[in-house]
């Protein structure tokens, strides 16, 4: 019996993998503070993954473009793509080699991916998909406070409120254990549908506001306008721990809760009742203010999330016990995998790649030449849009993600990979980006290597191995390391041990934001709560900002951000919006979910969840296929009728594939500072299937 986390969401819920008397493992709930004890549906499904019938066990690749792909042995493979990486970039130059990663990748991978990137490769050319789930809150939680943790206190403090403001969340679909924690007597749920979260916060006598998709900035302005007009806002926190209040103010000023309701749709009054509700809580510090994907999923979802940051600024929330904002990190290492190195413009550390001092402690720990660390390069979808491209890269080498599912406008990042002269796919299974991929490199799963998560609040949490790999399988660190040697890398500088790694990440990250050089093997095996930083000399910090925020003057920093509309507007050839999530049973791309059984069945195709009146002009009736058209293309689901639903709101889970996939409707518009995609907002139409 082994106690681990879960393979998925950032919730890292604790298990027990456990033989049962097939041998195979499966999956128990074990008690731990996220948790309690809980798992959802696919926690308690999750080691059915690690048998599916079509696991790789043999490298495979094809001669050409127009080949199969076929077993070949590792020697092989691993020869043909360092062999093809050394010539393109002969041809090239460094940077036509990219490197794709994942915020579902352990810490020790996440790190040692933008190491060999930086110096097996020379490329600058590398980003994850972690920017299409938290880069917005990231970026928000930066320029407001200094520093981005997502939640800046354990998640058990959230449970001890009176109100909590949840913005573009749906913890009971996406992590229920989670919803033991909502337990506030005010739950006020701000989302353009009747999540299954927003029916508990209604069936509790909470509040629901369901604004027009796209505009939740101009919600959360007007609920700044409502505070202070009501008298919430708390002026000696304002003064004493804030700068820029009167400039936010500027924009909010406009925001009087009758115009907010016309941009939005949400009732006046109901907004007015949310900001005493929420000003009320506050004045005996007691609320909380958390953001997640549907807030920052969108050409402005920066400037969105620091919109709810000045509300909770405000009503003097952040910085205090009782009270705070936080941001809901999504995949299960989103909040360690935006802070060692795989990110386009960053050092382990949380370091920047253009600060001069980070690339000389970094190089120092490496043993390089500050000079020979390439700058910055592109971002996640900016990266996908390039290859191929008259000066983009010409091969991929892409660990943990799935990016012909995840990505948005599917078609147009099939062509990018398409165009490739090589792509090399690490993955346990033949995804859909596995299958357009000319090298697939079988790896090894969550629960046969050990490595460390950390989670939505910030801690550091050690999975551990509970079974070995399948014969033939290498983990992603033997891989990187196979590689790095026959790339000219000296024997012995990628290690594949992941507590050496663990150790050599420590060093890296020492003196960054988000230090772990106290995080050791024995304070994880202890059961220590090392919630970041965590040095050697000093305790863990499980709350931020106590005493100062993070910036140099030591107070927080109110953005002054203005509404905008979506990227795309509807007109009438699209005259819906769609707007996109996920499911109970699924998880991101669905490569892992999609192939077990009960999650199959319980959820075995898309759907477009629809109001009847809606679904009744454009001849549609339950359970008949639609298609669903957009400016990028369309996509074929089953009609969920669904009285609850907006009439100018469709939505679509992203866990499908093909032409079930939602995202061969999403709008690649990027946010100007994080580079999100706005997978929220899509002009769409809606007709029968043909
Ligand atoms: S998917 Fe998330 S909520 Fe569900 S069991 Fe795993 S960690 Fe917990």
């Amino acid at each position: 019996m082994t106690t681990t986390h879960c393979p998925y969401c950032a919730l890292q819920c604790a298990m027990r993998l456990e033989p049962g008397p097939d041998g195979r493992l499966a999956a128990r709930p074990a008690p731990f503070p996220t948790n309690r004890g809980g798992l959802c549906r696919k926690g308690w499904t999750s080691a059915e993954v690690l048998t599916v019938p079509d696991r790789l066990t043999r490298p495979l690749m094809r001669k050409d473009r127009d080949s199969d792909l076929v077993e070949v042995d590792w020697d092989t493979a691993l020869d043909h793509v360092a062999e093809r990486l050394l010539a393109l970039a002969a041809e090239s130059g460094p940077d036509t080699v990219s490197v794709f990663g994942s915020g579902g990748l352990t810490n020790e991978k996440s790190y040692t991916l933008g190491k060999f990137a930086r110096l097996a490769l020379g490329t600058s050319q590398i980003d994850y998909n972690g920017r299409f789930c938290m880069s917005s809150a990231a970026a928000g939680g930066m320029r407001a406070f200094g520093l981005d943790r997502g939640m800046p206190f354990p998640l058990a403090d959230v449970g001890e409120a009176e109100a909590v403001l949840l913005a573009g969340a749906n913890p009971a679909e996406t992590m229920p254990p989670m919803m033991g924690h909502l337990s506030a007597p005010a739950l006020l749920v701000i989302d353009p549908r009747r999540s299954a979260t927003a029916q508990v916060a209604l069936d509790n006598g909470g509040l629901h506001l369901a604004p027009r998709p796209g505009t939740d900035l101009a919600l959360a302005l007007g609920l700044l306008h409502a505070v202070r007009v009501q008298g919430w806002v708390d002026e000696e926190f304002v003064a004493t721990r804030t700068t820029g209040f009167e400039a936010a103010w500027e924009h909010a000023a406009a925001w009087w809760p009758e115009r907010t309701e016309q941009v939005t749709g949400v009732p006046a009054t109901r907004l007015r009742a949310a900001a005493d509700v929420l000003g009320a809580a506050a004045r005996n510090r007691s609320a909380y203010v958390l953001t997640g994907r549907g807030t920052e999923q969108h050409a402005k979802g920066t400037d969105t999330v620091s919109a709810w940051i000045n509300l909770s600024l405000a009503l003097g929330l952040p910085g205090r016990t009782g009270s705070g904002y936080g941001c809901i990190t999504g995949q299960g290492n989103g909040q360690g995998g935006r802070e060692h190195g795989q990110k386009a413009d960053q050092l382990p550390g949380y370091r920047r790649i253009d600060d001069p001092a980070a690339r000389s402690h970094v190089a120092g720990v490496w043993g390089v030449d500050p000079d020979t660390l390439p700058g910055p390069g592109r971002s996640a979808f900016e990266l996908l849009d390039a290859l191929g491209s008259a000066d983009g890269p010409r091969a991929m080498l892409l660990f943990g993600s799935n990016p012909a599912v995840s990505a948005p406008d599917s078609a147009r990042v099939l062509s990018r990979l398409a165009s490739l002269d090589l792509l090399v796919t690490a993955d346990f299974v033949l995804s859909e980006t596995a299958a357009v991929s000319d090298v697939v490199l079988p790896v090894a799963q969550w629960a046969e290597e050990s490595g460390t998560m950390t989670n939505l609040e910030g801690r550091v949490l050690r999975r551990n191995r509970a079974a070995a790999p399948p014969e033939g399988v290498r983990t992603d660190l033997q891989v990187l390391s196979d590689l790095a040697v026959r790339l000219g890398q000296p024997a012995g500088r990628f290690p594949t041990d992941p507590d050496t790694v663990l150790a050599e990440l420590g060093r890296a990250s020492a003196g960054g934001s988000a230090d772990y050089s106290g995080v050791t093997p024995e304070r994880l095996d202890s059961g220590e709560a090392l919630y970041w930083p965590v040095r050697a000399d000093s305790a863990p910090t499980p709350r931020l900002f106590l005493d100062a925020f993070a910036h140099p003057d030591g107070r927080a920093r109110f953005a002054a951000v203005a509404h905008r509309p979506p990227a795309e507007a509807t007109d009438s050839d699209y005259p819906l919006i769609a707007t996109t999530g996920r499911l109970m049973g699924h998880y991101q791309s669905g490569a892992q979910t999609r192939r077990v059984p009960e999650l199959g069945l319980a959820e075995p195709e898309v759907y477009v969840e629809v109001h009847p009146d809606t679904a009744a002009r454009a001849g549609l009736t339950a359970g008949a296929w639609a298609r669903v058209t957009s400016r990028r293309g369309h996509t074929r689901a089953r009609v969920r009728l669904t009285p609850t639903a907006r009439l100018d709101t469709v939505f679509l889970p992203f866990h499908f594939a093909g032409a079930q996939a939602a995202n061969n409707l999403t709008n690649p518009a990027l946010d100007p500072t994080s580079r999100m995609p706005e997978f929220k907002v899509s002009a769409v139409r809606l007709e029968p299937e043909p």
